[in-house]
């Protein structure tokens, strides 16, 4: 094996091949040190299980795979969430649904406590925030990954809170179950996207990205969501879904006609309508004196 650099030599040479940001990144997490101790200390020899460790993980970076799954972590929030192949790592523009969420949650001031469900909660990073920042909510989370239900039901441990999971397709899992409140992040990217091979996009989970209907506009999962939620929503619940970019006129549409009152759309930071949602119909359809 070639002689084992120096920490800031390895850092100066990975630089070269990943960026200066994400070389450190991956040296503090092979060497668990921090960025002062890099800065102060570069002249510090590293193990040859760390070198090693250390240029297969530049490697993979160099190879288009996400600093996030490298280290295991991202941030999201203000928090630190884990993350691995299974979950879809969390986007900036999903803070919009969780301050929508977080706002008609806390709005929300009858006696029992506000019910509120994620569907397809992927990492569970937004069922976690609610639980965090609505203590009065009971949150309850599915997926039908049991793998990403995995990684959700440690990000609740890692954040002390208790958030009820349940494994299955949206709100199949739900049973008879009410809720004041269901948010959704549904794969919606239109699977012929150019975008799914860009970015790191092919190392995420295709499944979490795209609803798979060749030829289709993306909307599928959405329009699954829209038709079952109304089930399982309280007289005045919201529902509320993130979208893609060029898509809040046409799921304003699918609310609308599924009978949905207050129906809006919100923008993200970046000015993009990103959220739509509304209160659930005076009577779903198909909701006659039969009941359900
Ligand atoms: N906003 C994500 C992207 O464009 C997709 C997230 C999703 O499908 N829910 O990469």
């Amino acid at each position: 094996m070639d002689e084992i650099p120096l920490m800031g030599e390895a850092w100066r040479r990975a630089a070269r091949r990943v960026g200066r940001r994400d070389a450190r990144l991956l040296l503090e997490h092979v060497c668990g040190c921090a960025h002062a101790d890099l800065i102060a200390h570069p002249e510090r020899a590293m193990s040859g299980d760390q070198a090693s460790r250390f240029a297969g993980l530049v490697e993979r970076r160099a190879a288009g795979e996400p600093l996030a799954y490298l280290v295991g972590s991202a941030w999201f929030c203000g928090l630190e969430f884990a993350v691995g192949p299974a979950v879809l790592i969390p986007r900036p523009e999903t803070e919009l649904i969780v301050d929508l969420a977080v706002e008609r949650a806390r709005a929300m001031d009858g006696p029992g406590r506000p019910r509120i469900v994620d569907l397809g909660a992927g990492s569970g990073v937004v069922a976690v925030l609610l639980a965090r920042r609505c203590p009065r909510a009971e949150v309850t989370a599915t997926d039908v990954s049991a793998a990403a239900l995995d990684v959700a039901r440690a990000n609740a441990a890692r954040h002390g809170v208790a958030v009820r999971f349940l494994e299955g397709d949206w709100c199949a899992p739900l049973g008879d179950d009410r809720f004041d409140l269901i948010v959704s992040n549904p794969p919606y990217v239109a699977d012929g996207d150019p975008h799914l091979a860009l970015d790191g996009l092919p190392f995420e989970p295709r499944g979490a990205l795209s609803d798979g209907v060749a030829g289709g506009d993306g909307l599928g999962c959405i329009r699954r969501v829209v038709a079952a939620a109304a089930w399982h929503l309280e007289a005045e619940g919201w529902l509320l879904l993130e979208h893609g970019y060029d898509q809040a006129l046409e799921v304003r549409k699918l609310l609308g006609q599924a009978g949905f009152r207050e129906v809006a759309s919100w923008r993200d930071e970046a000015g993009i309508e990103r959220v739509s949602g509304g209160r659930r119909p005076a009577m779903p359809a198909g909701m006659d004196a039969q009941a359900r």
